[in-house]
């Protein structure tokens, strides 16, 4: 992969793909890889035809958070075969760069192979392509909103008043690039503790509930603060492959989405 594609003319959606939903966030570290990945299983759980595309290109985590690894082959030596992780088909540009190094590329190079990752990825047939957003608001969520189809954009954030500051810009440039924001998630919204089973706000309390309400879009869930899906996550099989309660959590927020 190189990045020297040619710019596609209009916004393209690869041919066997019915729609593409972007997963983004206006800060890191708010769960936005972890809930990209864990919708992407619970859709694949549904019967529906998933494809994951990790384009968070300063920190891919889909190849570790879906326990996948190695090069996409090319046997032609014009497309890529995407791999396959609990019923997912998942393309990262993790896989294409070497662990441990920064990326640092100007925007022509990154463009290309973006638009490389969508056009030239033998992604089949699908019903959802799952867009794994860098956070913010930069050239890769302007170069996708622009280049590509999107359906639709889910915007990710805790509680937490900077994180909020934040999505409210993710979702205005989604806004302003004209993607419709299906609605929002909380996640960390609370923490039930094991001992006494309080549930502690550690990030603040209702304030995804209320920006929603504020932009008139939907919360389409509130996930919490979990063990589980931290380590889950860490060791390669997303909570949503499982049986507990955050499967059926995500179940619930994948239903809404498709139906
Ligand atoms: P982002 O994509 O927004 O940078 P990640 O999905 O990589 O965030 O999540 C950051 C860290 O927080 C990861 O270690 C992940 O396992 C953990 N994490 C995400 N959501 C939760 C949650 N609801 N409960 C506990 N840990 C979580």
């Amino acid at each position: 992969i190189g990045g020297h594609a040619k710019p596609q003319a209009g916004p393209m959606k690869p041919a066997g793909v019915q729609r593409i939903l972007a997963v983004g966030s206006g800060k890191g570290g708010v769960g936005k890889s972890t809930v990209a990945s864990n919708l992407a299983v619970a859709l694949a759980r549904r019967g529906r035809k998933v494809g994951l595309l990790d384009a968070d290109i300063y920190g891919p985590s889909q190849p570790r958070m879906m326990g996948a690894s190695g090069r996409p082959a090319s046997p032609d030596g014009k497309t890529i075969e995407p791999l396959h992780a609990h019923g997912v088909t998942l393309m990262s540009i993790g896989f294409l760069l070497e662990d441990d190094k920064a990326v640092i590329w100007r925007g022509p190079m990154l463009m290309g192979t973006l638009q490389q990752m969508l056009g030239q990825v033998n992604w089949g047939e699908l019903d959802v392509l799952i867009v794994d957003l860098p956070p913010g608001t930069g050239d890769v969520q302007l170069t996708l909103c622009t280049k590509a189809e999107l359906s639709g954009a889910i915007v990710v954030s805790t509680p937490q008043d900077v994180a909020l500051l934040d999505a409210r810009k993710a979702m205005d440039m989604f806004k302003t690039l004209k993607t419709p924001v299906l609605g929002l998630i909380e996640n960390m919204s609370f923490f039930t503790c094991p001992d006494c089973g309080g549930e502690h706000h550690i990030f603040g309390h209702g304030g995804v509930t209320s920006e929603a309400k504020d932009m008139g879009l939907p919360l389409l869930g509130a996930l919490p603060i979990d063990l589980e899906t931290r380590l889950a996550g860490d060791s390669g099989t997303p909570v949503a492959a499982g049986d507990g309660m955050m499967a059926q959590a995500y179940a619930r927020i994948a239903e809404g989405l498709v139906k």
